[in-house]
């Protein structure tokens, strides 16, 4: 046991929020005998396409997997490039190498953490075939600028909006336009099917190729026609998972209500002089756009991370850190990649700590938080 000396319960950096009417709906879901993808599955689906202002969607069993999917719906494969963020889950870089493509990272911008638009065109080259830019916290890329460049040097996007449920650009709903666009509803996410994720997609002919994708590659026609032409894999939803997602979809808007005024709270419990008193970063205090999927803070040089996060922990305060730099770990040093490369999300990652920020939290627990962190940074 750490030593807790305020003896308040432990906080931790995020809480998933399931009603008991989704509980009871799991419940039912299991007594009907129909448990793998079925009913509910499409019936989250058509939820969601509503939601994305009418595009195709399909779920799928990760959110890992609908950007691979999209990659191969591109046509994205050996002996081609794609370009995306050293600072995300290592996931948005796998699924690159998945393809059989090279990943070829940006620099990330300082204030927001998103991949630097403006450094994206000195690394496009003739192989050069899509781009994954990820919204960090929800936080939106520049939407005009992404999209200028992808119709000015004809690159396709898969949006890695994994944490960016509900975020806007300009008032429409990421997902609600642009190219592929992928959203996880891992449990940690904004909402969550336990594991799952869904794409959408841009027609009913891309939404073909994702349904044969999601399942060995899979045509049926008939009672017993079926044939397979092209290499799929087991990416299914299950209608269990979907129930869960029907459930969360109904406290979306007031779930990210809440997480926009805790964070709020946070900004205001920090004040003014925080930054220039300790040295930390806060994050961008964009209250239009962003689902505040996280809440970051960049520690100061002159602070270790994981001591710092041993005192939070101390405290009963529980935090994350979101990401270390993709191109850092083992496997991307072995193909070539190393310290220096990519400056700015080496710092961010490895100064980074994720707050508690969840729909169940208060703003006494808000307060806790910053009352911790300030003591630690003294
Ligand atoms: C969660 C997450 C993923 C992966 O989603 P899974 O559903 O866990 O496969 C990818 N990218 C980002 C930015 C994420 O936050």
């Amino acid at each position: 046991m750490t030593s807790n000396p305020t003896a308040l319960p432990f906080l931790p950096f995020t809480k998933p929020s399931v009603d008991e009417e989704t509980i009871a709906a799991v419940a039912d879901v299991l007594r009907s005998g129909w448990l793998t993808s079925g009913p509910k599955v499409k019936e989250f689906e058509a939820q969601l396409s509503s939601y994305f202002g009418g595009r195709p969607v399909r779920t799928f069993n990760s959110g890992t997997c609908t950007m691979e999917i999209a990659l191969r719906i591109a046509g994205v494969g050996a002996g081609d490039e794609v370009i995306t963020t050293p600072n995300s889950w290592v996931a948005t870089a796998n699924v690159i190498i998945e393809t059989g493509a090279t990943p070829v990272f940006v620099d990330i911008d300082p204030r927001t953490h998103n991949i630097d638009l403006n450094k994206v065109e000195a690394a496009i080259t003739p192989r050069t075939k899509a781009i994954i830019p990820v919204h960090m916290c929800g936080l939106p890329c520049d939407m005009d600028l992404l999209y200028a460049l992808a119709r000015q040097y004809n690159l396709r996007v898969v949006e890695d909006a994994a944490q960016a449920i509900g975020s806007t650009w300009q008032g429409q709903r990421i997902g609600a336009f642009g190219d592929f666009v992928s959203f996880s509803f891992q449990v940690n996410k904004n909402i969550m099917t336990a594991e799952g994720g869904c794409l959408v997609l841009n027609n009913d002919e891309e939404a073909k190729l994702a349904e044969k994708y999601r399942l060995q590659g899979v045509t049926r026609s008939g009672l017993d026609g079926i044939d397979v032409d092209v290499l799929g894999g087991k990416y299914n939803m299950t209608d269990l998972s979907a129930v869960i997602g029907l459930g969360q979809m109904k406290h979306l808007e007031e779930f990210n209500a809440q997480r926009k005024a805790l964070a709020k709270h946070y900004f205001a419990q920090f004040g003014q002089e925080f930054e220039t008193q300790t040295g930390a970063e806060l994050p961008v205090a964009d209250f239009e756009n962003s689902n505040w999927h996280m809440f970051h803070l960049v520690l100061p040089e002159r602070v270790v991370r994981a001591d710092f996060m041993q005192q939070m922990m101390d405290l009963g305060i529980g935090l994350g850190y979101h990401y270390r730099a993709i191109h850092l770990f083992s496997f991307y040093r072995a193909r070539g990649f190393t310290d220096g490369m990519f400056p700015v999300a080496e710092r961010v990652g490895k100064q980074i700590v994720t707050l508690p920020l969840f729909p169940a939290m208060n703003e006494n627990d808000v307060e806790r938080v910053v009352n911790g962190v300030k003591s630690c940074l003294r």
